[in-house]
């Protein structure tokens, strides 16, 4: 036991010596911090000998998201750990390993997964992930059924609810997402290029409404134990495995969440290919497989979820005849709602994605950018109607 202090990469090598059954006593480790600082520190930690790693993330006490140090409780890697484990319950093979948690450093051991990439990189590399669909749909479906009415017993999860409160981190999302984007506030981000379209969205008060819909939602729909910051950067990726990592946002919130933010990343890209594909027919072929996977993730997401619930839901009322087909249509909905949200914030919001702001010709940046935001938008004012994913992919494709 020890009171927190920020390790240095000496002390993670000592903290890692003592873990229990994992490195040869007296071996020699090597120590790295590899993580973007920003909120957290994460070390990997190698025995020379063996070759055999593990990672070390810590949180910090304090975020540097708006340009200042804000406070952050620490509490976020419990939640971090506790999320990882459950999801290591319901799909072990698409997570990280947890080692272990220790509460007094807010320090969890887990796998190392440098073996894998972070999508976000594979996707501006242009690479094509055949099983990332049927991976991501069954993580989705999984995590988010057997934490909800339809697949856990309602007592319990509302005293698991209660472990996943997480106040401090959904009033990020909550700011960032949710109010800043759609008025002139300090924390946004917006280049010059675009900032006409920026205003346009302070004044548009019917997509306002929309966006009180969904924050509505946000705050008070507590359907499911959410991942909370499922985008392309909180997925390792190889050909044939998907690891979802740094659940620290989990809560219990509106299933559609999770969902958009993937279909949001995904649709990034698909608008950052101004930037990355070399000519025309590149750009149409990448742009193709992409919309394929949107459209291949919701597939996935709705033929397993559906079949966890035929076979496991635990509630009788839900088995009502035609309901099941009610609560998809609206989850398509919300998952429309949020996946406009979620771009929208990362063109004109305080962070951006590298699948557009590293895109070098400001002309094709800007084209990028209000391509992004034109999808976005549209797909806002789609969350009251849509009724099929064909429709959301012929949103895309009309806008681009
Ligand atoms: P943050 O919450 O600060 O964003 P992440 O959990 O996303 O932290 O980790 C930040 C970076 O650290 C990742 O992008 C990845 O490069 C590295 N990393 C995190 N977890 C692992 C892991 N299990 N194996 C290998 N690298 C990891
Ligand atoms: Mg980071
Ligand atoms: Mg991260
Ligand atoms: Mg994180």
């Amino acid at each position: 036991m020890s009171a927190y202090h920020p390790l240095s990469e000496a002390q993670a090598i000592e903290y890692a010596r003592q873990i229990p059954n994992l490195f040869q006593s007296g071996s020699e480790l090597t120590s790295h911090e590899i993580g973007d600082g920003n909120l957290n520190l994460v070390f990997r930690i190698t025995e020379k000998a063996s070759g055999k790693s593990i990672i070390l993330k810590q949180a910090l006490p304090y975020a540097k998201v708006v340009g200042e140090s804000w406070p952050l409780t620490l509490d976020r890697a419990r939640i971090e750990s506790e999320a990882l484990i459950i999801e290591e319950g319901l799909v072990p093979d698409l997570v990280p390993h947890v080692y272990a948690y220790d509460a007094d450093l807010a320090l969890t051991v887990m796998e190392d997964l440098s073996d894998h990439i972070i999508m976000r990189r594979g996707l501006i590399e242009r690479n094509e992930y055949p099983l990332f669909a049927e991976h991501i749909g069954r993580f989705m479906a999984n995590t988010l059924f057997f934490t909800s009415d339809l697949g856990k017993n309602q007592q319990d999860k509302k005293i698991q609810q209660g472990r996943f409160i997480n106040p401090e981190l959904c009033k990020i999302t909550e700011d960032l997402i949710f109010d800043d984007p759609y008025r002139d506030a300090e924390t946004n981000s917006i280049e010059d290029h675009i900032r006409d379209a920026a205003e346009q969205l302070w004044s548009d008060s019917e997509l306002h409404f929309e966006v009180a819909i969904l924050r509505q939602k946000f705050l008070t729909s507590a359907q499911a134990l959410l991942h909370g910051d499922l985008h392309t950067g909180s997925i390792f990726i190889k050909p044939d495995s998907t690891k979802v990592i740094d659940p620290e946002f989990a809560y219990y919130g509106p299933m559609g969440f999770d969902i958009g933010a993937v279909l949001a990343n995904l649709i990034l890209n698909f608008a950052g290919q101004e930037g990355w594909s070399k000519d025309l027919e590149s750009r149409k072929a990448y742009r193709a497989y992409l919309l394929q996977t949107v459209k291949d993730v919701w597939t996935h997401f709705e033929a397993n979820f559906r079949a966890l619930w035929n076979e496991h839901g635990v509630d009788r009322v839900f088995q009502a005849p035609g309901y099941q087909d009610y609560f998809i249509k609206n989850l398509l909905q919300d998952t429309a709602g949020f996946t406009g949200a979620k771009m929208v914030r990362r063109i004109v919001g305080l962070a951006h994605v590298a699948d557009i702001d590293k895109i070098e010709d400001s002309a094709a940046r800007e084209r990028a950018q209000r391509l992004a935001l034109a999808i976005g938008t549209s797909f806002i004012r789609a969350n009251r109607q849509v009724a099929s994913i064909d429709e959301l992919i012929a949103i895309v494709t009309k806008e681009s």
